[in-house]
């Protein structure tokens, strides 16, 4: 269902009003994690002020170690619903279990994150490929391409044909940065599928000062959008602090784009 050769016309998928992909670029930008109510309020304001259209925020949250900040949980849901309605903006977030799907629907949750650590939580991406909202599936970290597609045809498979895929860096044997993005994938995707691909710059660098670049790169091989961390303080965030744009780099960022591509 997902393959190219069942659909030769790029598939646009329409997040409330937002349109994604096509030539329509969208930048989904926000924090690592809700914190607080007045770190949302701040960090939807700036998401809307650089014109970014879709927000992005952890509440669970899939940490390395169980004894660091595991997220707000629902709480944080109803925080980013609140903050992120206020500017009109739609909310992407992260689904780890299954047991919290009819959570994210009570709370309307416009885009579900799986999250690369799940891109083969088989139960997980056949419950969501039965409800009709737009899943970004993340490419696990030492995924091959073939076994990403597969992931999204669990999803397909159940009906839900609203995938976007995001490319978010893949493992390597290199310590100066967290993952290696795979800008190879890019051109490779869009000859395999007819789904938008977007990427995540933050989680593949690990480090602020290099998201802009990687961002250019990621638009210039032809991705529909980007992931983004921002921040309103990123020296004060709870998580992936180091990669966290401030508000300042987001709206130069999307200043940058805009000379590579048409980001609307
Ligand atoms: C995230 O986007 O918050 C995240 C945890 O990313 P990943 O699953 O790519 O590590
Ligand atoms: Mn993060």
């Amino acid at each position: 269902i997902v393959a190219r050769e069942w659909h030769k016309e790029n598939s646009i998928i329409d997040i409330k009003g937002v349109p994604l992909g096509g030539n329509q670029i969208q930048i989904i930008a926000g924090p690592c994690s809700v914190e607080t109510e007045q770190q949302m309020e701040e960090a939807a304001k700036f998401v809307k002020e650089a014109n970014c259209r879709l927000m992005r925020g952890g509440a669970f949250k899939p940490r390395t170690s169980p004894y660091t900040f595991q997220g707000k949980g629902v709480e944080g849901l109803d925080l980013f619903r609140k903050a992120a309605d206020k500017e009109g903006l739609p909310i992407v977030t992260e689904l780890m279990d299954v047991r919290m799907l009819d959570t994210f629907l009570e709370y309307d949750v416009d885009v579900i994150q799986i999250g690369t650590r799940n891109m083969q939580n088989f139960d997980l991406l056949k419950e969501v490929g039965k409800i009709n909202k737009p899943v970004i599936l993340k490419r696990g970290m030492s995924a091959t391409i073939s076994e990403w597609l597969m992931s999204a045809e669990y999803i397909a498979a159940g009906g839900n044909h609203n995938i976007i895929f995001c490319e978010r860096g893949i493992r390597t044997f290199e310590t100066y940065y967290r993952n290696v993005l795979d800008v190879t994938a890019i051109p490779v995707l869009k000859k395999e599928t007819h789904l938008p691909v977007i990427v995540d710059p933050s989680h593949a660098g690990g480090k602020a000062w290099m998201v802009a670049s990687l961002s250019r790169a990621a638009i210039a091989a032809g991705a529909d959008g980007l992931l983004v961390e921002m921040h309103p303080n990123p020296c004060e965030a709870w998580c992936d602090a180091d990669q966290a744009l401030n508000p300042g780099e987001l709206k130069s960022l999307m200043g940058e784009l805009k000379g590579i591509a048409e980001v609307i």
